[in-house]
């Protein structure tokens, strides 16, 4: 279903079926009072609907704000869940850690997600919230320019529409465009080629040779699952990962009448994930001794299983613990002695058109699979963002990106980043990041509710105050190591880690300080009689 123009979602409340309607009133965990019903709010531009963007307009809904529109360029919801439908496919963060505070599932099936879950989790949020009407699909952002006098963002989208907004929140995440290298010969192969993130489900891999490029999170959990078709499987493996044990297992019909039926059970069981895991933060610090300690027990124990066919460097990381994702399973070492999969840990050479060629060495394959990941540090990327004064946003990044807690950049006034520069993490729930970037924006979002038209922009001073505290903290930790990993830029800036616990950015994300901001009102306002404009999507900004 598209969603009205923004002008016309002030009465969408109105139209909401009564179901949705109650449900957003209903749910714990409103931040603050919701706004009264018939002020004039700002238009609010999301872009993109995963979990960030659907959150924020959950959000946006228990406030009483319905001048919203999520854009979304595919045409369904659900961001990276929605895209990596790969086998095997699951999260390793525990689900119920894994959801949005404020809307609380009790069923979950496993400790650990699988992807159709989430997905199914994230479509029934959107409807238990009412969000369908605010949804724009298929329509994907190229550009938006802070218009300074109307004191507002001009939107371009890719089929030539055109829109406005006084805010835009931009929830388009880090992991959301797939890489594959350019390796030489790619072009000639004469099999099937595919990126994990946009799996083939039309191959069928039973009985095939199949060759994967890139093992991280994603060929972790998939190549188990190939390895049981295919007849042969080559594991082009760049460098080894730490893969430790997942507690994984279904939850009992009496587990989930507890979460059900007990008050606040299931939110004193997140939490208390939630504090376990913040507690991992101290093995990311460098020097420390519980990483120490971790990787001189892993090492002894995958020693153990050195072989010919598995050579340590095929096994042992040889930087440390924490430098790259630590990964979970309890199927990737078992399929690496399966006698159908070989590990490669030569460089690859180049592709030709019956496999990949590495060390001299041609692997026949019929079918090519990319487990490398995503371009991770080009942020909003390809969308173009100018703010004032014409400052285009990929220039001010071009020695990488950096924003005032991730949140908001100087010089591009009413825009929020959700999952923005340096608030990725490596021990704890995204989800705990997004709620509080989506508290934090909607903090100002109220602010300049009945102000008129107005920006708020982040001071350059406490942009670079804040960058500075985080690039002090993050050269401590084991990301400023050398090794290679999707945090950091060419040039080894750090672009994608939060610099500490989670509890840290939750402190530091608690309430906007005023002193870091400024606020300009526009020519328009401030008018109580007309404090927020709402002429309409394209229409005039007045
Ligand atoms: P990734 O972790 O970045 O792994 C990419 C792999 O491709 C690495 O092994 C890398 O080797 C290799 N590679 C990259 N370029 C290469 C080249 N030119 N030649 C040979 N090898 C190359 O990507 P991913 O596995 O898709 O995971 C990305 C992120 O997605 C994860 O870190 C995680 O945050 C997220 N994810 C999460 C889950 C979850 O359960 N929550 C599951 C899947 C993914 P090097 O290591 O040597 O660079």
């Amino acid at each position: 279903m598209s969603a009205p123009p923004l002008g016309r979602v002030a009465s969408l409340g109105r139209r909401l079926p009564p179901a949705a309607r109650v449900a957003a009133g209903r749910l714990p965990g409103s931040l603050a009072p919701p706004i009264e019903p018939g002020t004039a709010t700002p238009r609010i531009a999301i872009i993109g609907s995963g979990f960030g963007g659907i959150g924020m307009a959950c959000r946006l809904r228990q406030a009483g704000i319905e001048t919203f529109t999520i854009y979304e360029k595919a045409d369904a919801v659900g961001g990276t869940w929605r895209d990596n439908t790969y086998p095997g496919a699951a999260c390793d963060v525990p689900s119920h850690l894994y959801s949005l505070s404020f809307a609380p599932k009790t069923d979950w099936t496993r400790k650990f997600p699988e992807q159709a879950e989430i997905l199914g989790y994230l479509n029934e949020v959107t409807d238990r919230f009412g969000l369908r009407p605010h949804l724009r699909l298929g329509s994907e952002l190229i550009e938006a320019t802070w218009d300074e006098e109307a004191v507002l963002w001009r939107l371009t989208f890719a089929d030539g529409t055109e829109e406005v907004a006084d805010v835009v929140v931009a929830a388009t995440g880090q992991l959301n465009r797939p890489q594959i290298p350019d390796i030489e010969g790619l072009d000639q192969f004469e099999g099937t080629v595919f990126h994990s993130a946009r799996w083939d489900h039309d191959h069928d891999l039973t009985g095939r040779d199949v060759a994967v490029i890139g093992i991280g999170a994603s060929a972790i959990q998939f190549v188990p699952e190939v390895a049981k078709q295919a007849r042969s499987l080559t594991l082009f493996q760049r460098s080894s990962n730490f893969v430790a044990p997942k507690p994984d297992g279904a939850f009992s019909e009496q587990a989930k009448a507890r979460f059900r039926r007990i008050p606040g059970w299931q939110r004193l069981y997140r939490f208390s994930i939630w504090v376990r895991f913040d507690l991992r933060w101290v093995m990311f610090r460098q020097g420390s001794k519980v990483a120490a300690l971790g990787e001189k027990r892993f090492a002894a124990e995958l020693a153990k299983a050195v072989s010919d066919e598995l050579p340590a460097d095929a096994l042992i990381p040889d930087y440390p613990l924490g430098c790259k994702r630590i990964l979970i399973s309890n199927d990737w070492y078992p399929t690496l002695f399966r006698p159908n999969v070989q590990v490669v840990t030569a460089p690859v050479e180049r592709i030709t058109p019956g496999g990949v060629r590495s060390d001299g060495v041609d692997h026949p394959a019929d079918t090519l699979i990319f487990g490398t990941g995503f371009a991770t540090t080009g942020f909003l990327a390809p969308i173009r963002f100018t703010g004032r004064d014409g400052r285009d946003l990929h220039d001010e990044w071009r020695d990488g990106a950096e924003a005032h807690l991730g949140l908001t950049v100087n010089g591009f006034p009413n825009l929020f980043l959700l999952y923005g520069p340096n608030t990725n993490l490596g021990h704890n729930s995204i989800i705990f990041m997004l709620e509080r970037q989506i508290g934090y924006a909607l903090t100002w979002i109220r602010r300049l509710t009945g102000t008129g038209a107005a920006s708020v922009e982040v001071r350059p001073e406490a942009q670079v105050r804040s960058n500075e505290r985080l690039e002090r903290r993050l050269a401590r930790t084991v990301w400023a190591g050398s090794c290679h990993s999707w945090y950091k830029t060419e040039q080894g800036k750090i672009t994608n880690n939060w610099s500490g616990p989670t509890v840290d950015y939750w402190w530091r994300t608690l309430r906007p300080s005023a002193e870091d901001y400024e606020v300009r009102v526009g020519a328009s306002g401030p008018d109580p009689e007309r404090p927020v404009v709402h002429s309409g999507v394209g229409g005039s900004p007045e």
